[in-house]
């Protein structure tokens, strides 16, 4: 049970003054739901304004404050052309305010003519006229202070701006309670943390390192703490001993002898499996390396010895391929396979969920689908986690409480993650590495050229097409999902694409409905369309070994560990190749030793470690840095220095003060909650 204290935290935001359904609507895209989430939506960077009399002082780009007197509003027949205010300032330079689509009516609220304005924004040259588009503030003299001269800058979703965001940050602040310290006491002098709320509040007002710091340590420790709660918990409890006889392993039937890395991967696996012990196990193997062959080794075991497996994928596509390519494999063996993701309903559910609770089903892959409450087993000793980086460390760990006993988890990744990460991720945990490629494997030949080259890149990609090879073309990506930005830059090359290459081509991306997505990569995989035209939703696990190809727009904007796996996408057949890194035109010079990094390497692990560094720096405050932690606020620079200190802060409130007993006991268990880390209060308990 969540302590009440938290309670005004963990309201919803409609609680808050001014939320209705519309704003609510952009609020949830961020995954801003309970008032928590806002007082924790960072700015991901400060703006800086200076205040000017005269325009002509302003450098461009320059963000300032600027009194301006409203002249006359200048509106077009096109729809698409912007709507324009022209102001002077007091010497009596000329600026247009410039407004694009609905923004128009703001405009016309806000500026009547022949007042004056403090008008703050970013100035840009536009031809020989001065201007600022969709300035950020601007408020009558004696309104609003415009003294602010220091703001923050929060990311946004369509229908939010700047103003409003701010607005309910001081709400969601105002509701924030002092919370109890969970930080050890000297650790925090040593450190100079403010206390809780302080940090919360300072962390929105400016580039405050330490306020940035204590936030982010506490998600690091209570991310440690519950890992050491569930990981201990996990000791105390019983797993089922599955022997396998080989019964079910001796039909299958493969195209291709086991690499010496993976019979001693399953050789690791099956002797965890053996043990009464649940296994916590990760298989580490770079892109390529044969995984699922693995997966299914170790599920079949299980089989064997009269058990149920499931594999979790991280997306729907998948989750789908993943049933396709062991169905097809585990056929011979007899074992029954079955798929279940949140998009099955009606009768095909119900079937399957029977399958499940008899134990007609042997093995189903699934999204997180397979988890959730209704899904009842017959007997589930053994689950396989696939690309795990994209789940929450929670939804991995809970699954623990699914079955009688607790299963054996096999986690598998192929994104080579450096040991502090893996630290974040589980604690302690068993590693099996697949160290060794799959004989035959071609060297993947990678190419960096500008996006001026186009046309003759896809004069190229004409003849491997011809050839019978496939390719993928993936668009740049904006955030680290699927945005309508992404989604645009994908269906614009689509079509494209499209006009040279007819019904060759199809194309997938996050936002597409479910069956679309499915009828595409289906095509793609038999092979009937030759070029897939994607945003980065096919980044982990598609495999298409007749892919040879493969093209990445915008390659800057991507991170190494990123580029890596969709590079994986090709190479995985014996024939020859490509990788071709597309770039805009001013590169930095980080961007240029990246793209070059890719050029010259393979090796995924030293590409992991590498961005890690490179991204080092910190380009913006508290954004989300990588999609590989599981962290929203802690970076990677903060992961680095305090993870190793919050681990061992946290073992020490397990060890010598007795877990979650006294004060700062207490205090943790708050802290548990704060960050939804409670399923490891939840162990507790129940051990
Ligand atoms: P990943 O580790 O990236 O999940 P996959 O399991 O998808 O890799 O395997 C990549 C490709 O390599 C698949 O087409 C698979 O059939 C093939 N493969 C797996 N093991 C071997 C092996 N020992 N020899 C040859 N090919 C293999
Ligand atoms: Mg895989």
């Amino acid at each position: 049970m969540r302590p009440d204290i938290l309670n005004p935290l963990f309201a919803e935001t409609g609680t808050l003054e001014g939320v209705g359904p519309k704003l609510k609507k952009p609020l949830d895209k961020l995954g801003l739901t309970r008032v928590r989430d806002i007082a924790y939506h960072l700015p991901e960077r400060f703006v800086t304004r200076r205040a000017i009399d005269n325009i002509d002082d302003g450098g461009e780009g320059e963000q300032i404050v600027v009194k301006l007197t409203i002249g006359e509003h200048r509106s077009s027949r096109n729809p698409r052309a912007p709507y324009r205010v022209l102001a002077q300032d007091a010497a009596g330079n000329v600026v247009a305010l410039t407004y694009f689509g609905r923004a128009s009516y703001t405009a016309k609220k806000q500026l009547p003519e022949g007042e004056t304005r403090w008008v703050a924004g970013k100035l840009e040259r536009f031809g020989d006229m001065l201007q600022i588009i969709h300035p950020d503030h601007v408020v009558e003299e004696g309104g609003e202070t415009m003294q602010r001269l220091c703001e923050p800058v929060y990311r946004l979703s369509e229908g939010l701006t700047q103003p409003r965001v701010a607005g309910l940050v001081e709400q969601a602040l105002a509701r924030a309670p002092e919370l109890p310290e969970w930080i050890e006491g000297t650790q925090r002098d040593k450190a100079d943390w403010p206390a809780w709320r302080d940090a919360l509040v300072l962390a929105h007002k400016s580039e405050h390192g330490a306020a940035r710091d204590r936030l982010a340590y506490d998600e690091l420790l209570a991310n440690s703490l519950a890992l050491m709660l569930v990981r201990a918990d996990n000791r105390k409890r019983k797993g089922q001993p599955l022997r396998g006889d080989g019964s079910y392993r001796g039909k299958l039937d493969l195209p291709f002898p086991l690499t010496g890395a993976q019979t001693r991967s399953i050789a690791e696996i099956e002797g965890d499996m053996a043990q009464e012990a649940p296994m916590l196990r990760l298989l580490q193997g770079d892109v390529g390396a044969g995984k699922t062959v693995v997966a299914l080794e170790a599920m079949l075991i299980a089989v064997e010895a009269g058990a149920q497996a499931a594999l979790l994928a991280p997306t729907e596509i998948l989750a789908r391929q993943h049933y396709e390519s062991l169905r097809r494999m585990a056929e011979p063996t007899g074992a029954r396979v079955a798929l279940l993701t949140g998009r099955d309903k009606g009768r095909a559910r119900e079937a399957t969920l029977m399958g499940l609770l008899d134990g007609s089903i042997d093995i189903v892959v699934g999204t997180h689908a397979i988890f959730q409450d209704k899904v009842a087993y017959r007997n589930l000793a053994m689950v396989v986690i696939d690309e795990q980086h994209r789940f929450g460390v929670g939804q991995r760990l809970m699954l623990a409480s699914k079955g009688k006993r607790a299963p054996h988890v096999l986690a598998m990744t192929a994104t080579p993650i450096p040991r502090t990460l893996t630290l974040a991720q589980y604690g302690e945990l068993d590693v099996s590495k697949l160290d060794e490629l799959p004989p035959g494997r071609q060297a993947i030949d990678t190419v960096v050229m500008g996006q001026e080259k186009l046309a003759a890149l896809v004069d190229r990609l004409a003849a491997q097409m011809a050839e019978g090879r496939q390719a993928y073309w993936v668009c740049p990506m904006v955030r680290e999902m699927d945005g309508p930005e992404d989604i645009a830059a994908a269906e614009a090359r689509y079509a494209a694409l499209k006009e040279r290459f007819g019904d060759d081509v199809v194309m997938v991306h996050g936002q597409m409905p479910g069956e679309a997505k499915d009828t595409a990569m289906e095509r793609f995989a038999r092979g009937d369309a030759k070029l897939l035209v994607a945003t980065t939703v096919i980044e982990v696990g598609v495999d298409v070994p007749n892919a040879t190809l493969m093209v990445i727009e915008q390659a800057e904007r991507f991170g190494l560990a990123q580029l890596h796996q969709l590079r994986g996408r090709v190479g995985r057949g014996s024939q020859k190749s490509f990788c071709v890194l597309l770039h805009g035109e001013a590169l930095s010079e980080t961007a240029q030793e990246r793209l070059k990094l890719m050029r010259q390497t393979q090796d995924g692990f030293l590409l992991a470690e590498e961005d890690l560094r490179l991204r080092g720096g910190g380009e913006l405050l508290g954004t989300r840095q990588s999609g590989d932690t599981p962290f929203t606020i802690a970076t990677l620079d903060q992961i680095t220095e305090l993870l190793p200190k919050a681990y061992d802060d946290a073992r020490l409130l397990m060890d010598r003060d007795g877990g979650l007993e006294g004060r700062r006991g207490e205090a943790a268990r708050v802290l548990l909650y704060l960050f939804e880390r409670d399923f490891g209060v939840k162990t507790l308990r129940g051990g």
